[in-house]
């Protein structure tokens, strides 16, 4: 059997017994990645000959121990080069570990490698990466979602057994969905962000792709918890998410917004949406309707928002501090020289909107409202939360569509992450887990719970997966 297609738990337990050693399962992944990798493009970068040293030292007895994970190229490992997909992020090595990944090393896991996404994370099908795009690993001409596509490609393609994203607007569950793998986007405040280059700081949160639901759960036991180096991060126990997966869905109140099966949606995601909501109800979950009347402004917020903070965040790429630099005759103009030929076309929109939302005239028409209509849509998710226990949706409105169909057209390309990006505005916790197929591409659900109750998404989760088979199913590559 092929050693690269077991999950993270089939995988540890094998390492465990000493049925296969960790040296075996990082060759085996390393081979996969040597011959499919060429055509899906998930990788920015190997750690071919340390991570099999990793994999000898390998200590026992951790969750993780021996089993290879993935990292998206935003968040900073020691020794390794962080680009952020970005020219201007060339020849950057991180001096340091994010608390993440000091996390991950503590339960033994190998750090193999960098997954390709958008510039800073800023879009929605890894098709703004100076590395060059990433291909659905079931279609390689359509795009893998983003900006995390690279994780979620190597996952669905058996070249990585789990992989860390980040998700600001969906970027962790709208790749999930269109490449029909598990992804997780904790609540704000669970996960720490110390390590992850900041890209919408009341936004960004670090999260999981994975082949099922169990893992996902694992690896959020371990990455989770209140970390002094991110003061958003919050100080509540981690509870056992692997143990909580059991306890089933009898009685359980699934809400369904009306405002998140709309006209113009695929017909074939909606009947595949609606029929995972029949099988949950099969297993004993009760349907009630909500509604989450603010979801139309949600796009224009978040892009003020994210904008704003983005245009902030990215002040500090300077030619000075980190990376590349183009010298120019004086500071002013090596910053606006490196600047200028660092940043990609997208980068540079959302810096310009960006600043443009904070200027002194345009605050309070814009930024200002952004943020009283973000605490309305928080408080939908509040009001709706008092009805229902979890709430369930289309993670997409589409399958993964074509490279370079909507690259022409941010707006276009902005509405994809239509469903996905009130749940960062509120800051609670969301999965998307594989559903079914439409014109032969995977189709996500979307399972959103209250902030810090990542348990009962989980659960919910699993029972669905157990009683189905979806995500067994492997692209042919
Ligand atoms: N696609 C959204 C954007 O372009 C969300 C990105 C993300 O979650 N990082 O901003």
């Amino acid at each position: 059997m092929s050693l690269h297609t077991l999950t993270v738990c089939q995988l540890r337990d094998k390492i465990r017994t000493g049925e296969v050693s960790s040296r075996e399962a990082t060759q085996s992944l390393l081979n996969r990645i040597a011959s499919v990798d060429g055509k899906v493009k998930a990788y920015n970068w190997l750690n071919a000959d340390n991570a099999l040293a990793q994999a000898d030292a390998a200590k026992k007895g951790g969750v993780l121990a021996g089993v290879p994970v993935a990292i998206k190229d935003v968040i900073n490992v020691d020794g390794q080069p962080c680009t952020c997909a970005s020219k201007i992020l060339q020849g950057y090595v991180a001096p340091y570990d994010a608390t993440v990944i000091r996390k991950l090393r503590e339960a033994g896991a190998i750090l193999v490698g960098r997954t390709n996404m958008d510039e800073f994370a800023m879009g929605s099908s890894t098709e703004n990466s100076s590395w060059g795009t990433t291909c659905n690993p079931w279609d390689l001409t359509r795009i893998p979602g983003g900006s995390s596509g690279g994780s979620a490609a190597a996952v669905a393609a058996d070249e990585a057994f789990a992989a860390l994203g980040s998700d600001t607007g969906g970027s962790i569950r709208q790749p999930a969905a269109l490449c029909g793998c598990v992804g997780l986007k904790p609540t704000y405040g669970r996960v720490s962000r110390y390590g992850l280059v900041a890209f919408a700081s009341s936004l960004d949160q670090i999260g999981s792709f994975t082949k099922d639901v169990r893992d996902a759960a694992l690896l959020l036991s371990v990455i989770s918890g209140h970390d002094p180096m991110d003061s958003t991060s919050v100080p509540r126990p981690v509870p056992d998410y692997v143990a909580a997966l059991e306890r089933g869905v009898k009685g359980l109140r699934i809400g369904l917004p009306k405002e998140y099966f709309i006209p113009g949606m695929d017909r074939e995601v909606e009947a595949a949406v609606r029929a995972a909501i029949a099988k949950l109800v099969s297993l004993g979950a009760e349907v009630v309707e909500i509604s989450l009347p603010h979801t139309d402004y949600a796009v224009a917020v978040y892009y003020l928002i994210a904008t704003a903070e983005a245009s902030a965040n990215l002040a500090r790429f300077d030619g000075v501090r980190y990376g590349a630099r183009v010298k120019g005759e004086d500071v002013i103009d090596t910053y606006g020289k490196t600047r200028g030929s660092g940043f990609g076309p997208e980068v540079k929109r959302r810096i310009i909107l960006g600043t443009y939302a904070l200027s002194a005239g345009y605050y309070d028409a814009y930024y200002l409202r952004a943020q009283k209509v973000r605490t309305l849509i928080r408080q939908d998710f509040e009001k709706a939360f008092a009805k229902c226990d979890v709430i369930v949706t289309p993670t997409t409105p589409e399958v993964a569509f074509k490279a370079g169909e909507k690259s022409g057209d941010p707006l276009k390309m902005y509405l994809s992450d239509i469903f996905t990006i009130s749940v960062n505005l509120a800051g609670n916790c969301g999965v998307s887990i594989p559903c079914g197929f439409a014109h032969k591409l995977p189709i996500g659900l979307q399972i959103i719970g209250k902030a810090f109750d990542e348990e009962t998404v989980l659960r919910t989760a699993y029972a669905y997966e157990q009683a189905t088979a979806w995500h067994k199913e492997r692209p042919v590559l």
